[in-house]
């Protein structure tokens, strides 16, 4: 068994108290290995080595951190099937899922390192402004912010790790990263092939450990001056209070909706909500949760759905042919069951699954969802989809915004009047016309409005809330000829 200490300062250490936990496999319970428990006094000397880090990275020319950058997304291309093996043993996702997300870690860090290398400003036509001459040339500087802190959850562990550290180091800026407590090991993967990549110490620092009690001490320190947090609304409002004045991007939960109009193609959009609603068991913020059908065309579509989501093989996560593995632990697996119970014994009815087995749940429909109930409203992160009808279009769209999120939302319909309707009516940081939510090109901006967040990732985006712009004004004098 593997068994793997805190990165700080580019060294390899135990825990200050010398604590260790093991990291279990969901699916089964087996050691995947074990970590060190950081405590708040390792926090403090993550970030110290951050601030001398950063002293460094902040004078290593952009050709320079691109040239890291490429390196080390070499390596993780190298480096995917190790990946995806550790990713499914410790998170529980099936093999397939988890060698599709190792397989983005080299583009992600390469299109980061881009974006990082084109850091431009902008020249300012200080002449345009009453009593300002010719004396006088303004401009603009795009800056690294100094230290980063990169919180982020178990669902991608990966990915959502590239998502901060990758854009953040391409900027010019030192990191502390504290993965989910869950899903530590895939974080540390990652981190070692910018390690092995040659980024100089300090300048990425990993810290495993349990985020209510480290949280805290990482971001309410005046030293950090950005937060890249991922996870759950309630610990990013806990974040957003605690803060202070520094820069914060918090992409959060959500209840995704998606349109189905009664002028839609039935068949693809039950193939994308077969998807879309069961990828990575349901645990997926942009996940396909309620789905909102024109009521003229609910039986077609139910009948087209249910034989789709039969098909989904659900199981052990390192087997041939699954498709869907495990929810993250049994607490999330009875909370999810629990869930789907509540809502049939309010008077939803059960199309297919809802079955129970540790913690695999089988792929669930439930219609006639009331949707203004909590199985509707609160976010599920489970194999379920929650069905509801609409009278109309206008009623479709009022639903869809009738939650407190607004991250990812999806709408079937082959009438353009209709989606241009929707695409500006649905308030949500992302919309997709013609297939669900669950769909993302790295390179796009990609972010909630309301609960689900502030800010937006992706790497032009990232790379744009990790840097602070300076203005530069030069002062000649006047002169006569
Ligand atoms: P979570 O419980 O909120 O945890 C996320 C991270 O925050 C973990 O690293 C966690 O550490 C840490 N944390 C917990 N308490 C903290 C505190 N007081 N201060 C600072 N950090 C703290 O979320 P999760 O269960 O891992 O992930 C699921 C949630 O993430 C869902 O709500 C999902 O929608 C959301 N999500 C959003 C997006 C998006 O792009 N909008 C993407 C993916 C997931 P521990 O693991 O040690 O508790």
């Amino acid at each position: 068994m593997a068994s793997h200490s805190l990165l700080i300062g580019g060294e390899w250490v135990a825990a200050r108290a010398g604590e260790t936990e093991n990291v279990t496999s969901p699916f089964n319970g087996d050691i995947v290995g074990e970590v060190a428990l950081a405590r708040p006094a390792d926090a403090t000397l993550a970030i110290d080595a951050a601030v001398r880090g950063f002293d460094v990275w902040r004078r290593t020319p952009a050709h320079a951190r691109f040239a890291i950058l490429t390196r080390a997304a070499q390596l993780a291309d190298e480096r995917i099937e190790e990946m995806a093996q550790l990713m499914s043993r410790e998170n529980g996702k099936s093999l397939v899922e988890s060698r599709g997300e190792a397989g983005r870690s080299g583009d992600i860090i390469r299109l980061a390192a881009f974006e990082g290398s084109q850091l431009y400003g902008e020249s300012l036509p200080l002449d345009a402004n009453r009593g300002t001459g010719f004396d006088k040339i303004g401009f603009t500087i795009r800056q690294p912010v100094g230290v980063v802190v990169a919180i982020s959850p178990f669902n991608y562990p990966a990915l959502l790790v590239l998502h901060k550290i990758a854009p953040a180091l391409a900027a010019g800026n030192a990191v502390v990263l504290k993965p989910a407590r869950a899903t530590p090991l895939t974080a540390l993967a990652v981190a070692q092939c910018f390690l092995d990549a040659g980024l100089p110490a300090g300048v990425l620092n990993v810290i495993t450990g349990g985020g209510s009690d480290i949280g805290d001490a990482l971001v309410r320190d005046s030293r950090v001056r950005k937060i890249s947090f991922t996870g759950s609304t309630v610990v990013g409002e806990h974040i957003a209070s605690v803060a202070g004045i520094k820069k914060l991007s918090l992409e959060l939960g959500a209840s995704g909706p998606v349109i189905v109009m009664d002028d839609a193609d039935i068949e693809a959009a039950a193939t994308s909500i077969a998807l879309g609603g069961y990828i990575n068991a349901g645990q997926v913020c942009i996940s396909a949760q309620r789905i909102i059908v024109s009521e003229s065309i609910v039986g077609d579509f139910l009948d087209a759905l249910k034989p789709k989501v039969e098909a989904i093989r659900v199981g052990d996560p390192l087997a041939d042919g699954i498709n869907v593995g495990s929810l993250i632990s049994r607490v999330e697996a009875d909370r999810v069951m629990a869930s789907i119970t509540a809502a049939v014994s309010s008077g939803a009815t059960l199309i297919t699954g809802g079955q129970q087995d540790g913690t695999v749940i089988t792929p669930t429909i439930v219609a006639d969802v009331d949707p203004y109930s909590p199985f509707a409203q609160d976010e599920l992160f489970g194999p379920a989809v929650a069905v509801s009808t609409a009278r109309d279009l206008a009623h479709a769209i009022e639903l869809a915004n009738s939650t407190a999120y607004g991250l990812g939302a999806g709408m079937f319909t082959n009438n353009l009047a209709s989606s241009i309707r929707a695409i500006r009516e649905i308030e949500s940081g992302v919309v997709h016309v013609n297939w669900t939510q669950l769909w993302r090109a790295d390179l796009m901006p990609y972010g909630g409005f309301k609960s689900s967040g502030i800010g937006k990732e992706g790497p032009r985006s990232a790379v744009d809330e990790m840097t602070e712009i300076k203005t530069v004004i030069l002062h000649g004098t006047p002169w006569d000829n």
